[in-house]
C-alpha cells in the first residue's frame, strides 16, 4: 500500500498489506461466489416503513431507486408460504419481468433458524406481515441520485445524534469504535456509488467516478482507515462465529446449490491462508472490560438501535434496502463479538436469525469490494485529481 496506509490497522491486529493480499486472494473471490447462492441472495426486508423522525420526503431522482423484489419462479420453495397473493401484485415497478415482487412470507420455512430479537437493531424480523424478499443480485448498491438535504439529514443524525464525535483524546475506546464502524460503512457506501456511477443519463452509461471517490473518501485518510477497520471487525465476527455458521442450515430446496453454499461457507471460515496471515482480525477481548462495561455496552446498544431506526427514514428505497441490510449486518457483528459469555460455549449460546447471517455475509462482501476498489483504484484517483 501507499505510505499513508502501512503498518497495523488501528485497534486491529493485521497490517494493511496483509489485508489487501488476503482480500484479493481469499476473501473477495469466495464472498463473490457466496452472495450469488440462493441462500444468500434473498434478503427479507420491511421496505415500507414510517420514519419515526421526519415526514417522508421521498427525495429520489432516478427511477433506479426503486427496489425490484424477487422473481416468483426463482424464489426458493422452502421460503414460501402456501397462500399466494394475486399475480398482479407481483409486477415490479420497473417493469422487468424477472424482477417481480414476491410477497410470500416464511413462517417456519427454515428449520434450525430461530426468530429472536437482535438487541442491537430496531428491525424486528418477527414482523412478518410487512416483510418482502428482495433478490439482492437484481438490486446492486450503486449510484441512485439520492443526495441533497434529505440524504445529508440522515448522515448528520447518524453522526451527531447517535455517535457524537468521540474523537477527543479522553474519549474511550469503545465509543470510538461505534464511530469508526459507521464511518467505515459510510466510506463503503461512497465507494460503491463511485464504482457504479451513472456517467451519462441519456445513454444509460454506467462506470467508475474516481473523482467522486477521491473527493468523498480517498482524500480523507481516516475514512480509508475506518473502512479497513470495519472490514476487519466484521471479518472477526464471522470467524468468531465460525463453528456456529458451519453447523447452520443452508437449505433452500436446491440440493446442488445448497451443497455449494455449505462448501463456500467452510472455504471462507477455515481458510488456512486467513488463519495463518491474520488469525485474529480484531481483538474484542480488550473491550467492555472497564468498570462501567455493562452500562457502556447498553448505551452503545441503544445508540446503535437509533441508527438502525434512522434507516427507515432513508427516502430512496434501494438505499434504504442496503442501509438496512448493512446496519443489520453490523448489528449482527456486534451481537457476535459482544455476546455476554465469552469463548467456549459460543456455539450453544449464540443464536442468529437467518436474515442476520445473510446480512452479515453480504455486508462483509460489500466491505471486501470496497477495500479492493480502494486498493486498486485509490492511487489512480489520487493521480487524477492531483492536477486540479
Ligand atoms: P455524504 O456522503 O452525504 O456525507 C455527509 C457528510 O458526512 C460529509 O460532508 C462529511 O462531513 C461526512 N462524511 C462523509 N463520509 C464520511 C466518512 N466515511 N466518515 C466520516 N464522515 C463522513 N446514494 C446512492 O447514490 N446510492 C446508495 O446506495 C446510497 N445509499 C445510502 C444509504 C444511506 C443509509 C444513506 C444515509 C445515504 C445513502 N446514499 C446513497 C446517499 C449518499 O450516501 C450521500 O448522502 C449522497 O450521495 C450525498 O453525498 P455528499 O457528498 O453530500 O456527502
Amino acid at each position: 500500500g501507499t505510505p499513508k496506509y502501512s503498518g497495523i490497522v488501528e485497534d486491529c491486529c493485521c497490517d494493511y498489506e496483509t489485508v489487501d493480499h488476503l482480500n484479493k486472494e481469499v476473501l473477495y473471490p469466495s464472498l463473490q461466489e457466496l452472495v450469488k447462492t440462493p441462500f444468500f441472495r434473498y434478503f427479507k426486508a420491511k421496505l415500507w416503513c414510517d420514519c419515526p423522525f421526519w415526514p417522508d420526503d421521498g427525495m429520489c431522482r432516478l427511477r433506479d431507486c426503486t427496489v425490484c423484489e424477487c422473481a416468483d419462479n426463482e424464489f426458493p420453495e422452502s421460503f414460501k408460504k402456501p397462500n399466494r397473493l394475486p399475480l398482479n401484485d407481483l409486477v415490479c415497478q420497473e417493469g422487468k419481468p424477472e424482477a417481480a415482487v414476491d410477497r410470500t412470507l416464511d413462517s417456519k420455512a427454515f428449520k434450525g433458524w430461530t426468530e429472536i430479537d437482535n438487541p442491537w437493531t430496531n428491525d424486528d424480523e418477527t414482523d412478518n406481515d410487512e416483510m418482502t424478499y428482495v433478490n439482492l443480485l437484481l438490486n446492486p448498491e450503486r449510484y441512485t441520485g439520492f443526495t441533497g438535504p434529505s440524504a445529508r439529514r440522515i448522515w448528520d443524525a447518524v453522526y451527531s445524534e447517535n455517535c457524537p464525535k468521540y474523537l477527543s483524546q479522553e474519549s474511550c475506546k469503545e465509543e470510538k469504535i461505534l464511530y469508526k464502524l459507521i464511518s467505515g460503512l459510510h466510506s463503503s457506501i461512497s465507494v460503491h456509488i463511485a464504482s457504479g456511477y451513472l456517467l451519462d443519463e441519456a445513454t444509460n452509461l454506467w462506470g467508475h467516478n474516481l473523482t467522486l471517490m477521491y473527493d468523498r473518501v480517498i482524500q480523507y485518510p481516516d475514512r480509508v482507515r475506518n473502512l479497513y477497520f470495519t472490514f476487519l471487525f466484521v471479518l472477526r465476527a464471522v470467524t468468531k462465529a465460525a463453528d456456529y455458521l458451519e453447523q447452520a442450515e443452508y437449505n433452500t430446496g436446491n440440493t446442488n446449490e445448497d451443497l455449494k453454499t455449505e462448501s463456500l461457507v467452510k472455504q471462507l471460515l477455515y481458510n488456512p491462508k486467513l488463519q495463518s496471515a491474520c488469525p485474529v482480525p480484531f481483538d474484542e477481548a480488550k473491550l467492555w472490560k472497564g468498570q462501567s462495561g455493562p452500562e457502556l455496552k447498553q448505551k452503545i446498544q441503544h445508540q446503535f438501535r437509533n441508527i438502525s431506526a434512522l434507516m427507515d427514514c432513508v427516502g430512496c428505497e434501494k438505499c434504504r434496502l442496503w442501509g438496512k441490510l448493512q446496519v443489520l449486518g453490523l448489528g449482527t457483528a456486534l451481537k457476535i463479538l459482544f455476546s455476554d459469555d465469552g469463548q467456549e460455549n459460543m456455539v450453544q449460546t449464540l443464536q442468529l436469525q437467518r436474515n442476520e447471517v445473510i446480512a452479515l455475509m453480504n455486508l462483509l462482501n460489500r466491505l471486501s469490494e470496497s477495500v479492493k476498489f480502494v486498493h486498486e483504484m485509490g492511487p489512480t484517483a489520487e493521480r487524477l485529481t492531483e492536477g486540479h
